[in-house]
């Protein structure tokens, strides 16, 4: 059998591409090595799936951390609120929650997962299943075909790497498409985690295992200088931090140098220091004769007094027997504590993958390779990320449509149809 696009990855990137390529006429194989479509879609969103933000181009731009520019073609080739139309489209309702993020109406993943799998089959797009990719086959630096791993050969006229990063591997995302493509000539960005927890030095994190704090802003600084801040929820670990604000900083870190970073949470944003000190006197005068560690009650949670009273020499005190200048310790502990990172968890447990195929090499309105005639990419395995959000599963959307469509237009083009 020949087709005229093998798509390898049935992820949201490959699935919209082969769906694409053949609603505008190409026979089309979609080749997926588990035994089914989407298993990494299936757990985003905690298995809700964001599937996309319906915020504005802006918006999208500001939340893209790596290589935004070669992604306007895609994304205002189809943007949000076409896949959102789309969706609909395909029987999935969707939902606007805070911060403009979309779900589906049923807040289940699977329901885009088959909302999919019924745009494939009514597109006509055969699916492989059960079999890896191994070879891409060129003749004169031009596609001709796919080696499966069973080593069964496809000809095709186009192959579109549509892999996936290498995080969560279990679902299927183990880097393939880097090999592919770079025994091809492609230069591949070193992969690093993006979104990812992080390790710090200090032994008290472990105290606090399990202690989530909300509306805490934390600043990411490298070799003294300020990174980002980023004001919301954060997650004590036993190895460190995490949770939505430290996972945002983790993929502005990769931007920075890794020397002397460190984290300083403000458990107090919304009290200068100042209006924090005159909180804390107030409290202070209530709890006159009592020990510094039932005077906090009101003003913390009550795993972290502990460390904080620790942190500040304050253990043994009566508040009655504070001074000023310890005093003013705590209150500036508590707008600036402070963690060393030491380092961020293995890629395997990263959101998304940072690095991949170099866009330098890729064609950004059509993503076809500028070395390879007929290879095309799209997704992850591109070195492109954003912010959590929805926005790394648009440009899976997004880079998927623009590819899927390219390669249809130029195939129908060569046959002057
Ligand atoms: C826990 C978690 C939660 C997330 N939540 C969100 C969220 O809510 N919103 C959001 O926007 N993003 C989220 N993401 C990120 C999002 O899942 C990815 O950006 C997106 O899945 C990338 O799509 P993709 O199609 O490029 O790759 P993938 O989804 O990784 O799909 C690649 C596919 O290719 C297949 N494959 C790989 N190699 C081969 C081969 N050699 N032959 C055949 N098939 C192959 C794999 O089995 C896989 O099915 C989350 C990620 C994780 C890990």
């Amino acid at each position: 059998m020949h087709y005229d696009l093998v798509v390898i990855g049935g992820g949201p990137a490959g699935m919209m591409a082969a769906a694409t390529a053949a609603q505008k006429g190409l026979q089309v194989l979609l080749i997926e090595k588990n035994e089914k479509l989407g298993k990494k879609l299936y757990i985003t969103g905690k298995g809700r799936c964001n599937v996309t933000n319906y915020g504005d181009m802006e918006d999208f731009f500001d939340n893209i951390v790596t290589n935004k520019k070669f992604l306007y073609s895609a994304l205002y080739t189809f943007n949000n609120y076409q896949l959102v139309e789309l969706l609909n489209n395909l029987g999935v309702k969707t939902k606007i929650e805070r911060g403009s993020r979309v779900f589906p109406e049923s807040d289940k993943s699977s329901d885009i997962i088959k909302g999919f799998e019924r745009y494939l089959k009514k597109s006509r797009v055969d699916i492989r299943y059960n079999n890896a990719a191994k070879k891409i086959l060129t003749k004169d630096n031009r596609v001709t075909g796919v080696l499966l791993k069973n080593n069964e050969q496809i000809n095709c006229n186009n192959v579109l790497i549509a892999t996936g990063g290498m995080s969560y591997q279990h679902t299927g995302s183990t880097g393939d498409g880097y090999q592919l493509a770079g025994e091809l000539g492609h230069t591949v960005i070193e992969p690093k985690p993006a979104l990812v927890p992080l390790v710090t030095g200090e032994s008290w994190v472990k105290e606090l295992q399990g202690l989530t704090l909300k509306n805490v802003t934390a600043t990411l600084t490298a070799g003294g200088k300020t990174v980002a801040s980023k004001f919301g929820e954060m997650l004590f670990t036993h190895f460190g931090v995490s949770g939505p604000i430290i996972l945002s900083l983790s993929s502005l870190l990769n931007k920075n140098a890794r020397s002397e970073v460190k984290l300083f949470i403000d458990l107090k944003p919304a009290l200068s220091d100042e209006q924090l000190d005159q909180r804390i006197q107030r409290d202070f005068r209530k709890y006159i004769n009592k020990q510094v560690k039932n005077a906090l009650n009101d003003l913390l949670p009550k795993r972290l007094i502990p460390v904080i009273i620790k942190l500040t020499g304050l253990s043994s005190k009566v508040v009655n027997q504070v001074t000023k200048k310890e005093r003013l310790t705590l209150v500036h502990t508590l707008k600036s504590l402070q963690l060393t990172v030491t380092g961020t968890r293995p890629l395997n447990e990263a959101i998304i993958t940072s690095g991949g195929i170099s866009t330098g090499e890729i064609n950004p309105s059509t993503l076809e390779s500028k070395l390879v005639q007929g290879l095309y990419f799209a997704g992850e395995v591109i070195d492109v990320d954003a912010l959590t959000g929805g926005y790394n599963l648009q440009i899976a959307f997004s880079t998927g449509y623009l590819s899927g469509k390219s390669a249809a237009e130029k195939t129908k083009g060569k046959l002057g149809l």
